[in-house]
Protein backbone atom coordinates (compact mmCIF):
# COMPACT_ATOMS: atom_id res chain seq x y z
CA UNK A 1 0.00 0.00 0.00
CA UNK A 2 1.43 3.85 -0.85
CA UNK A 3 2.56 5.59 2.04
CA UNK A 4 -0.12 8.40 2.44
CA UNK A 5 1.57 11.95 2.73
CA UNK A 6 0.61 14.68 4.91
CA UNK A 7 1.44 17.91 4.47
CA UNK A 8 0.87 21.49 6.46
CA UNK A 9 -2.00 23.50 7.25
CA UNK A 10 -1.38 26.99 6.27
CA UNK A 11 -3.66 29.43 5.60
CA UNK A 12 -6.81 26.79 5.18
CA UNK A 13 -4.61 25.01 2.73
CA UNK A 14 -2.83 21.93 2.65
CA UNK A 15 0.85 23.11 2.18
CA UNK A 16 3.81 20.88 0.66
CA UNK A 17 6.95 21.67 2.54
CA UNK A 18 10.66 21.61 1.42
CA UNK A 19 10.69 17.53 1.83
CA UNK A 20 8.81 14.69 3.73
CA UNK A 21 10.04 12.73 6.57
CA UNK A 22 8.75 9.18 7.95
CA UNK A 23 6.72 8.61 10.95
CA UNK A 24 7.97 5.35 12.56
CA UNK A 25 6.22 2.79 14.77
CA UNK A 26 8.94 2.20 17.68
CA UNK A 27 7.29 -0.87 18.16
CA UNK A 28 7.98 -2.54 14.49
CA UNK A 29 10.45 -0.53 12.92
CA UNK A 30 9.33 -1.90 9.92
CA UNK A 31 5.76 -0.45 9.97
CA UNK A 32 6.09 3.33 8.63
CA UNK A 33 2.69 5.23 9.51
CA UNK A 34 2.94 7.93 6.91
CA UNK A 35 5.16 10.62 5.46
CA UNK A 36 4.95 13.78 6.57
CA UNK A 37 6.25 16.91 5.38
CA UNK A 38 8.89 19.16 6.60
CA UNK A 39 8.43 23.01 6.62
CA UNK A 40 11.16 25.84 6.01
CA UNK A 41 11.70 29.14 7.52
CA UNK A 42 9.55 30.24 4.58
CA UNK A 43 6.44 28.21 5.13
CA UNK A 44 6.81 29.25 8.92
CA UNK A 45 6.74 32.90 7.81
CA UNK A 46 3.72 32.49 5.46
CA UNK A 47 1.61 30.26 8.24
CA UNK A 48 2.39 33.36 10.94
CA UNK A 49 1.22 35.99 8.11
CA UNK A 50 -2.15 33.91 8.19
CA UNK A 51 -2.62 33.31 11.68
CA UNK A 52 -1.36 37.88 11.56
CA UNK A 53 -4.90 38.30 8.97
CA UNK A 54 -6.87 36.10 10.64
CA UNK A 55 -6.51 37.92 14.10
CA UNK A 56 -8.76 40.94 14.03
CA UNK A 57 -12.09 39.05 12.74
CA UNK A 58 -11.66 36.05 15.34
CA UNK A 59 -10.16 38.34 18.22
CA UNK A 60 -13.27 40.10 18.09
CA UNK A 61 -15.27 37.63 16.60
CA UNK A 62 -19.17 35.84 17.85
CA UNK A 63 -18.13 33.75 21.02
CA UNK A 64 -20.99 31.06 20.49
CA UNK A 65 -19.40 30.70 16.82
CA UNK A 66 -16.05 30.22 19.13
CA UNK A 67 -17.59 27.50 21.35
CA UNK A 68 -19.49 25.80 18.74
CA UNK A 69 -16.48 25.42 16.92
CA UNK A 70 -14.44 24.40 20.00
CA UNK A 71 -17.18 22.03 20.78
CA UNK A 72 -17.45 20.03 17.73
CA UNK A 73 -14.07 19.66 17.96
CA UNK A 74 -14.07 18.12 21.39
CA UNK A 75 -17.28 15.92 19.76
CA UNK A 76 -15.25 14.34 16.99
CA UNK A 77 -11.95 13.58 18.68
CA UNK A 78 -14.23 11.55 21.49
CA UNK A 79 -16.00 10.01 18.59
CA UNK A 80 -12.80 8.76 17.44
CA UNK A 81 -10.84 8.09 20.44
CA UNK A 82 -10.41 4.20 19.74
CA UNK A 83 -9.14 5.12 16.12
CA UNK A 84 -6.93 7.98 17.13
CA UNK A 85 -6.00 6.17 20.20
CA UNK A 86 -4.29 3.65 18.00
CA UNK A 87 -2.56 5.73 15.94
CA UNK A 88 -1.46 7.40 18.43
CA UNK A 89 -0.22 3.91 20.28
CA UNK A 90 1.32 3.38 16.98
CA UNK A 91 3.65 6.57 16.39
CA UNK A 92 4.46 7.26 20.30
CA UNK A 93 4.74 3.63 21.60
CA UNK A 94 1.88 4.40 24.66
CA UNK A 95 -0.54 1.00 25.30
CA UNK A 96 -3.89 1.10 23.57
CA UNK A 97 -5.14 1.83 26.49
CA UNK A 98 -3.11 4.96 27.13
CA UNK A 99 -3.52 6.11 24.07
CA UNK A 100 -7.12 6.08 24.04
CA UNK A 101 -6.97 7.97 27.31
CA UNK A 102 -4.85 10.51 26.11
CA UNK A 103 -7.16 10.76 22.82
CA UNK A 104 -10.20 11.53 25.06
CA UNK A 105 -8.31 14.29 27.77
CA UNK A 106 -7.62 16.02 24.08
CA UNK A 107 -11.22 16.02 23.36
CA UNK A 108 -12.97 16.90 26.81
CA UNK A 109 -9.99 19.54 27.11
CA UNK A 110 -11.91 21.49 23.91
CA UNK A 111 -15.19 20.48 25.23
CA UNK A 112 -13.92 22.18 28.35
CA UNK A 113 -12.38 25.11 26.64
CA UNK A 114 -16.12 25.40 24.86
CA UNK A 115 -17.36 26.52 27.58
CA UNK A 116 -14.84 28.80 28.58
CA UNK A 117 -15.37 30.77 25.73
CA UNK A 118 -18.86 32.08 27.03
CA UNK A 119 -17.04 32.25 30.41
CA UNK A 120 -14.24 34.74 30.51
CA UNK A 121 -15.45 37.83 32.30
CA UNK A 122 -14.14 41.14 33.79
CA UNK A 123 -14.69 43.33 36.68
CA UNK A 124 -15.94 46.64 37.47
CA UNK A 125 -14.36 48.50 40.34
CA UNK A 126 -15.04 52.15 41.66
CA UNK A 127 -12.51 54.92 40.94
CA UNK A 128 -10.57 56.65 43.78
CA UNK A 129 -11.70 59.73 41.71
CA UNK A 130 -15.40 61.05 41.73
CA UNK A 131 -17.25 60.40 38.48
CA UNK A 132 -15.08 57.80 37.35
CA UNK A 133 -15.29 54.45 36.80
CA UNK A 134 -12.96 51.74 35.87
CA UNK A 135 -13.37 48.14 34.29
CA UNK A 136 -10.88 45.39 34.37
CA UNK A 137 -11.34 43.24 30.85
CA UNK A 138 -9.00 40.52 29.42
CA UNK A 139 -8.24 40.31 25.66
CA UNK A 140 -6.09 37.61 23.42
CA UNK A 141 -2.52 38.14 23.31
CA UNK A 142 -2.43 37.96 19.54
CA UNK A 143 -0.93 34.79 17.41
CA UNK A 144 0.67 32.25 20.04
CA UNK A 145 3.73 29.92 19.10
CA UNK A 146 2.75 26.45 20.61
CA UNK A 147 5.52 23.92 20.42
CA UNK A 148 4.99 20.33 21.83
CA UNK A 149 6.98 17.56 22.72
CA UNK A 150 6.59 13.88 21.68
CA UNK A 151 5.64 12.11 24.87
CA UNK A 152 2.00 13.43 24.33
CA UNK A 153 1.35 13.92 20.79
CA UNK A 154 -2.00 14.68 21.27
CA UNK A 155 -2.65 15.84 25.07
CA UNK A 156 -0.09 18.98 25.01
CA UNK A 157 -1.11 20.04 21.30
CA UNK A 158 -4.71 20.22 22.71
CA UNK A 159 -4.14 21.91 26.15
CA UNK A 160 -2.44 24.57 24.26
CA UNK A 161 -4.32 25.26 21.03
CA UNK A 162 -8.07 24.82 22.76
CA UNK A 163 -7.40 27.64 25.52
CA UNK A 164 -5.44 29.40 22.67
CA UNK A 165 -8.18 29.22 20.87
CA UNK A 166 -11.16 29.66 23.24
CA UNK A 167 -9.72 33.15 24.16
CA UNK A 168 -9.33 34.78 20.72
CA UNK A 169 -5.71 34.43 19.73
CA UNK A 170 -4.49 32.81 16.47
CA UNK A 171 -2.31 29.84 16.60
CA UNK A 172 0.68 28.61 14.88
CA UNK A 173 1.57 24.81 15.82
CA UNK A 174 4.85 23.13 15.75
CA UNK A 175 4.37 19.10 17.20
CA UNK A 176 7.53 17.50 17.46
CA UNK A 177 8.95 16.07 14.58
CA UNK A 178 9.08 12.35 16.10
CA UNK A 179 5.36 11.98 16.74
CA UNK A 180 3.69 14.41 13.93
CA UNK A 181 0.45 12.28 13.20
CA UNK A 182 -1.71 12.83 16.46
CA UNK A 183 -1.04 16.75 15.55
CA UNK A 184 -1.98 16.09 11.66
CA UNK A 185 -4.82 14.33 12.98
CA UNK A 186 -6.19 17.22 15.12
CA UNK A 187 -5.11 20.04 12.70
CA UNK A 188 -7.42 17.72 10.11
CA UNK A 189 -10.29 18.19 12.30
CA UNK A 190 -10.09 21.95 13.41
CA UNK A 191 -10.16 22.73 9.55
CA UNK A 192 -13.23 21.22 9.40
CA UNK A 193 -14.98 22.89 12.38
CA UNK A 194 -16.13 25.89 10.84
CA UNK A 195 -13.12 27.67 12.26
CA UNK A 196 -11.49 30.25 9.71
CA UNK A 197 -8.80 30.24 7.67
CA UNK A 198 -5.44 31.21 9.56
CA UNK A 199 -6.54 30.99 12.99
CA UNK A 200 -5.04 27.82 13.14
CA UNK A 201 -2.03 26.56 11.18
CA UNK A 202 0.11 23.52 11.79
CA UNK A 203 3.89 23.72 10.49
CA UNK A 204 5.48 20.57 10.77
CA UNK A 205 9.24 20.25 11.11
CA UNK A 206 12.22 19.85 13.13
CA UNK A 207 12.76 22.70 15.76
CA UNK A 208 16.46 22.99 14.64
CA UNK A 209 15.40 24.39 11.45
CA UNK A 210 11.42 25.95 12.30
CA UNK A 211 12.02 26.36 16.00
CA UNK A 212 14.30 29.86 15.96
CA UNK A 213 12.19 31.55 12.64
CA UNK A 214 9.12 30.89 14.89
CA UNK A 215 10.43 31.69 18.39
CA UNK A 216 11.80 35.16 16.91
CA UNK A 217 9.26 35.98 14.41
CA UNK A 218 8.02 39.70 14.96
CA UNK A 219 4.65 38.53 14.28
CA UNK A 220 4.41 35.92 16.89
CA UNK A 221 3.22 37.63 20.17
CA UNK A 222 3.97 35.04 22.65
CA UNK A 223 5.25 31.21 23.09
CA UNK A 224 3.81 28.33 24.87
CA UNK A 225 6.38 25.63 25.18
CA UNK A 226 6.65 21.80 26.63
CA UNK A 227 10.19 20.31 26.44
CA UNK A 228 13.32 20.10 27.67
CA UNK A 229 14.94 22.29 29.63
CA UNK A 230 17.90 22.63 27.46
CA UNK A 231 15.81 23.97 24.42
CA UNK A 232 13.45 25.93 27.35
CA UNK A 233 15.97 27.78 28.62
CA UNK A 234 16.82 28.96 24.82
CA UNK A 235 13.36 30.05 24.27
CA UNK A 236 13.27 32.23 27.60
CA UNK A 237 15.86 34.05 26.48
CA UNK A 238 14.82 34.71 22.81
CA UNK A 239 11.48 35.83 24.45
CA UNK A 240 13.19 38.02 26.76
CA UNK A 241 15.17 39.97 24.10
CA UNK A 242 12.37 40.56 22.31
CA UNK A 243 10.13 41.12 25.50
CA UNK A 244 7.36 38.44 24.60
CA UNK A 245 5.06 36.71 26.35
CA UNK A 246 6.89 32.80 27.43
CA UNK A 247 5.40 30.16 28.82
CA UNK A 248 7.55 26.86 29.28
CA UNK A 249 6.53 23.20 31.24
CA UNK A 250 9.82 21.64 31.64
CA UNK A 251 11.18 18.31 33.05
CA UNK A 252 10.62 16.74 36.26
CA UNK A 253 12.78 14.00 38.42
CA UNK A 254 9.66 13.61 40.58
CA UNK A 255 10.05 11.71 44.16
CA UNK A 256 7.57 9.25 45.33
CA UNK A 257 7.64 8.84 48.80
CA UNK A 258 7.32 5.17 50.83
CA UNK A 259 6.51 5.78 54.63
CA UNK A 260 6.37 3.10 57.03
CA UNK A 261 3.13 3.24 57.41
CA UNK A 262 2.02 3.23 53.83
CA UNK A 263 -0.13 0.17 52.62
CA UNK A 264 2.25 -1.61 50.84
CA UNK A 265 0.25 -3.41 47.74
CA UNK A 266 -0.68 0.48 47.51
CA UNK A 267 2.73 1.63 47.78
CA UNK A 268 4.28 -1.13 45.47
CA UNK A 269 1.26 -0.31 42.28
CA UNK A 270 1.33 3.17 42.85
CA UNK A 271 5.28 3.13 42.61
CA UNK A 272 4.96 0.87 39.64
CA UNK A 273 2.36 3.04 37.61
CA UNK A 274 4.29 6.41 38.75
CA UNK A 275 7.98 5.08 37.30
CA UNK A 276 7.07 3.19 34.61
CA UNK A 277 3.40 2.76 33.26
CA UNK A 278 3.69 5.01 29.83
CA UNK A 279 7.28 3.30 29.92
CA UNK A 280 8.18 6.27 31.95
CA UNK A 281 7.86 8.88 29.34
CA UNK A 282 6.25 11.59 31.46
CA UNK A 283 7.05 14.61 33.02
CA UNK A 284 5.38 13.94 36.02
CA UNK A 285 6.95 10.10 35.79
CA UNK A 286 8.39 9.40 39.10
CA UNK A 287 12.13 8.04 39.12
CA UNK A 288 13.16 8.94 42.68
CA UNK A 289 11.44 6.17 45.12
CA UNK A 290 12.32 7.39 48.36
CA UNK A 291 11.60 4.81 50.79
CA UNK A 292 11.97 4.88 54.56
CA UNK A 293 14.05 1.83 56.72
CA UNK A 294 10.96 0.70 58.55
CA UNK A 295 9.09 -0.79 54.67
CA UNK A 296 12.30 -1.17 52.38
CA UNK A 297 12.94 -4.46 52.77
CA UNK A 298 9.43 -5.64 51.76
CA UNK A 299 8.92 -2.91 49.64
CA UNK A 300 11.99 -4.10 47.70
CA UNK A 301 10.92 -7.88 47.64
CA UNK A 302 7.25 -6.95 46.13
CA UNK A 303 8.67 -4.45 43.97
CA UNK A 304 10.47 -6.89 42.02
CA UNK A 305 8.10 -9.44 41.99
CA UNK A 306 5.17 -7.07 40.67
CA UNK A 307 7.87 -5.74 37.97
CA UNK A 308 8.84 -9.22 37.16
CA UNK A 309 5.23 -9.66 35.98
CA UNK A 310 5.13 -6.79 33.71
CA UNK A 311 4.09 -7.62 30.04
CA UNK A 312 6.51 -5.16 27.56
CA UNK A 313 6.03 -5.53 23.99
CA UNK A 314 3.58 -4.33 20.76
CA UNK A 315 1.73 -0.89 22.12
CA UNK A 316 -1.52 -2.68 20.06
CA UNK A 317 -0.52 -5.95 21.47
CA UNK A 318 -3.74 -7.06 24.22
CA UNK A 319 -2.86 -7.32 27.74
CA UNK A 320 0.61 -5.15 27.36
CA UNK A 321 1.63 -3.01 30.16
CA UNK A 322 4.39 -1.20 28.97
CA UNK A 323 5.25 -0.12 25.13
CA UNK A 324 8.28 0.53 23.68
CA UNK A 325 10.79 3.58 23.95
CA UNK A 326 9.92 6.12 21.54
CA UNK A 327 12.70 6.10 19.47
CA UNK A 328 16.17 4.58 19.20
CA UNK A 329 17.64 7.86 20.18
CA UNK A 330 15.72 7.51 23.83
CA UNK A 331 16.38 4.13 24.33
CA UNK A 332 20.41 4.85 23.97
CA UNK A 333 19.77 7.40 26.68
CA UNK A 334 18.00 5.51 28.86
CA UNK A 335 20.62 2.55 28.63
CA UNK A 336 23.40 4.91 29.36
CA UNK A 337 21.73 6.23 32.36
CA UNK A 338 21.11 2.82 33.75
CA UNK A 339 25.50 2.56 33.26
CA UNK A 340 25.74 5.77 34.80
CA UNK A 341 23.41 4.73 37.91
CA UNK A 342 25.60 1.82 38.24
CA UNK A 343 29.14 3.02 37.73
CA UNK A 344 27.96 5.48 40.64
CA UNK A 345 27.65 3.32 42.69
CA UNK A 346 23.66 2.51 42.72
CA UNK A 347 22.87 -1.85 42.42
CA UNK A 348 20.88 -2.61 39.40
CA UNK A 349 18.36 -5.23 40.95
CA UNK A 350 15.54 -5.65 37.99
CA UNK A 351 15.66 -4.79 34.29
CA UNK A 352 17.88 -2.49 32.57
CA UNK A 353 18.56 -4.69 29.27
CA UNK A 354 17.40 -4.11 25.70
CA UNK A 355 14.79 -6.56 24.67
CA UNK A 356 14.45 -8.68 21.41
CA UNK A 357 11.21 -9.37 20.51
CA UNK A 358 9.93 -10.85 17.39
CA UNK A 359 9.59 -7.35 15.40
CA UNK A 360 12.11 -5.39 16.09
CA UNK A 361 11.42 -2.40 18.06
CA UNK A 362 12.64 -0.20 20.77
CA UNK A 363 12.00 -2.45 23.92
CA UNK A 364 13.74 -1.84 27.83
CA UNK A 365 12.85 -4.11 30.88
CA UNK A 366 11.80 -1.05 33.11
CA UNK A 367 15.51 -0.73 35.26
CA UNK A 368 15.24 -0.43 38.88
CA UNK A 369 18.42 0.51 40.44
CA UNK A 370 18.95 0.57 44.85
CA UNK A 371 21.57 2.05 47.37
CA UNK A 372 21.46 5.37 45.41
CA UNK A 373 21.99 8.51 46.85
CA UNK A 374 20.26 12.02 45.96
CA UNK A 375 24.15 13.38 44.87
CA UNK A 376 23.94 10.90 42.34
CA UNK A 377 23.08 12.29 38.30
CA UNK A 378 20.88 9.37 38.59
CA UNK A 379 18.72 11.10 40.69
CA UNK A 380 19.53 14.95 39.93
CA UNK A 381 19.21 14.31 36.09
CA UNK A 382 15.77 13.56 33.73
CA UNK A 383 16.20 10.27 32.23
CA UNK A 384 12.74 9.95 30.80
CA UNK A 385 12.64 6.44 30.46
CA UNK A 386 11.44 3.30 32.61
CA UNK A 387 13.95 3.70 34.80
CA UNK A 388 13.86 4.26 38.56
CA UNK A 389 16.47 4.31 41.62
CA UNK A 390 15.45 3.84 45.45
CA UNK A 391 16.91 6.39 47.63
CA UNK A 392 16.95 5.22 51.67
CA UNK A 393 16.05 6.93 54.51
CA UNK A 394 15.60 6.77 58.06
CA UNK A 395 12.24 8.75 58.52
CA UNK A 396 9.68 11.19 57.11
CA UNK A 397 11.69 13.62 57.81
CA UNK A 398 15.24 12.52 55.84
CA UNK A 399 12.84 11.55 53.15
CA UNK A 400 10.85 15.16 53.07
CA UNK A 401 13.86 16.49 52.47
CA UNK A 402 15.60 14.35 49.72
CA UNK A 403 12.23 14.88 47.77
CA UNK A 404 13.29 18.26 48.11
CA UNK A 405 16.87 17.66 46.85
CA UNK A 406 16.30 18.37 43.25
CA UNK A 407 16.33 20.81 41.01
CA UNK A 408 13.20 20.14 40.01
CA UNK A 409 9.96 20.76 41.26
CA UNK A 410 7.02 19.31 38.73
CA UNK A 411 5.15 16.87 40.74
CA UNK A 412 5.64 14.29 44.18
CA UNK A 413 3.99 11.57 45.91
CA UNK A 414 3.52 10.48 49.45
CA UNK A 415 2.14 6.69 50.65
CA UNK A 416 1.24 6.78 53.95
CA UNK A 417 -1.35 6.04 56.24
CA UNK A 418 -0.91 8.84 58.15
CA UNK A 419 -2.83 12.29 58.43
CA UNK A 420 -0.09 14.02 60.14
CA UNK A 421 2.46 13.15 57.59
CA UNK A 422 -0.13 13.73 53.96
CA UNK A 423 -0.86 16.73 55.70
CA UNK A 424 2.89 17.89 56.28
CA UNK A 425 4.12 16.39 52.65
CA UNK A 426 1.27 18.67 51.34
CA UNK A 427 2.52 22.06 52.29
CA UNK A 428 6.34 21.63 52.25
CA UNK A 429 6.42 19.43 49.22
CA UNK A 430 8.21 22.00 46.50
CA UNK A 431 6.45 20.95 43.77
CA UNK A 432 3.61 22.87 41.79
CA UNK A 433 1.07 18.77 41.93
CA UNK A 434 1.09 16.90 45.30
CA UNK A 435 -0.24 13.50 45.36
CA UNK A 436 -1.26 11.69 48.34
CA UNK A 437 -1.43 7.76 48.47
CA UNK A 438 -1.92 8.53 44.09
CA UNK A 439 0.66 7.83 41.71
CA UNK A 440 3.16 10.99 40.70
CA UNK A 441 1.36 11.01 37.12
CA UNK A 442 -2.01 11.08 36.26
CA UNK A 443 -3.75 14.78 36.59
CA UNK A 444 -7.07 16.02 35.83
CA UNK A 445 -7.92 18.59 32.87
CA UNK A 446 -10.13 21.35 34.29
CA UNK A 447 -7.30 22.22 36.82
CA UNK A 448 -4.04 23.88 36.98
CA UNK A 449 -1.22 21.87 35.53
CA UNK A 450 2.34 23.34 36.22
CA UNK A 451 5.87 23.60 38.59
CA UNK A 452 8.39 24.91 40.01
CA UNK A 453 11.80 25.51 40.74
CA UNK A 454 13.59 24.46 37.16
CA UNK A 455 10.78 22.50 35.15
CA UNK A 456 8.31 25.81 34.72
CA UNK A 457 8.28 28.93 34.33
CA UNK A 458 5.56 31.70 33.67
CA UNK A 459 1.88 30.53 34.35
CA UNK A 460 -0.02 27.64 34.46
CA UNK A 461 -1.48 25.66 31.95
CA UNK A 462 -4.96 24.26 31.64
CA UNK A 463 -8.22 24.73 33.92
CA UNK A 464 -9.21 28.25 33.86
CA UNK A 465 -6.25 29.22 34.94
CA UNK A 466 -5.39 29.24 31.22
CA UNK A 467 -6.11 32.60 30.74
CA UNK A 468 -3.30 34.44 32.68
CA UNK A 469 -0.87 32.95 30.14
CA UNK A 470 -3.20 33.24 27.03
CA UNK A 471 -5.27 36.79 27.56
CA UNK A 472 -3.69 39.78 28.66
CA UNK A 473 -5.52 42.39 30.91
CA UNK A 474 -7.07 45.53 29.82
CA UNK A 475 -7.69 48.20 32.56
CA UNK A 476 -9.96 51.32 31.41
CA UNK A 477 -11.10 54.17 33.06
CA UNK A 478 -14.65 55.53 31.84
CA UNK A 479 -15.84 59.56 32.52
CA UNK A 480 -19.44 59.27 34.21
P1 LIG B 1 12.59 18.84 23.34
O1 LIG B 1 13.68 18.15 22.67
O2 LIG B 1 12.90 20.03 24.17
O3 LIG B 1 11.56 19.24 22.19
C1 LIG B 1 10.34 19.90 22.47
C2 LIG B 1 9.91 20.67 21.26
O4 LIG B 1 10.83 21.73 21.02
C3 LIG B 1 9.89 19.82 19.97
O5 LIG B 1 8.81 20.22 19.17
C4 LIG B 1 11.22 20.20 19.36
O6 LIG B 1 11.29 19.97 17.96
C5 LIG B 1 11.27 21.68 19.67
N1 LIG B 1 12.58 22.28 19.52
C6 LIG B 1 13.79 21.67 19.47
N2 LIG B 1 14.78 22.59 19.31
C7 LIG B 1 14.17 23.80 19.25
C8 LIG B 1 14.63 25.13 19.09
N3 LIG B 1 15.92 25.42 18.97
N4 LIG B 1 13.72 26.12 19.09
C9 LIG B 1 12.41 25.86 19.23
N5 LIG B 1 11.92 24.62 19.36
C10 LIG B 1 12.77 23.60 19.39
O7 LIG B 1 11.73 17.86 24.27
P2 LIG B 1 11.19 16.42 23.88
O8 LIG B 1 12.34 15.48 23.87
O9 LIG B 1 10.28 16.49 22.70
O10 LIG B 1 10.24 16.10 25.12
C11 LIG B 1 10.69 15.56 26.31
C12 LIG B 1 10.80 16.64 27.38
O11 LIG B 1 9.54 17.27 27.54
C13 LIG B 1 11.15 16.07 28.74
O12 LIG B 1 12.10 16.90 29.35
C14 LIG B 1 9.82 16.14 29.49
O13 LIG B 1 9.95 16.19 30.88
C15 LIG B 1 9.25 17.38 28.93
N6 LIG B 1 7.79 17.44 29.15
C16 LIG B 1 7.32 18.32 30.08
C17 LIG B 1 5.96 18.39 30.34
C18 LIG B 1 5.43 19.36 31.33
O14 LIG B 1 4.27 19.72 31.23
N7 LIG B 1 6.22 19.82 32.30
C19 LIG B 1 5.08 17.56 29.64
C20 LIG B 1 5.60 16.67 28.72
C21 LIG B 1 6.96 16.62 28.47
P3 LIG B 1 11.87 18.57 17.41
O15 LIG B 1 10.83 17.58 17.71
O16 LIG B 1 12.07 18.79 15.97
O17 LIG B 1 13.16 18.32 18.15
Amino acid sequence: MAIQKHDNLINGQWVVGAHYAPNINPSNIADVIGDYTQADAAQLDAAVKAAQAALPAWSTGNIQARADALDKIGTEILARREELGTLLAREEGKTLPEGIGEVSRAGNIFKFFAGECLRLSGEIVPSVRSGVSVEITREPVGVIGLITPWNFPIAIPAWKTAPALAYGNCVVLKPADLVPGCAWALAEIISRSGIPAGVFNLVMGRGSVIGDPLVNHPGINAISFTGSQGVGNRIAQQCAANLKKVQLEMGGKNPQVILDDADLAQAVELSVQSAFFSTGQRCTAASRLIVTDGIYPKFLGAMKQRMAGLKIGDALGAGIDIGPVSSRAQLEQDLSYVEIGKAEGGLLVAGGERLKLSAEGFYLAPALLTDTTAAMRINREEVFGPVASIIRVKGYEEALREANNTPYGLSSGIATTSLKYASHFKRHSQAGMVMVNLPTAGVDYHVPFGGRKGSSYGSREQGRYAQEFFTTVKTTYIAS
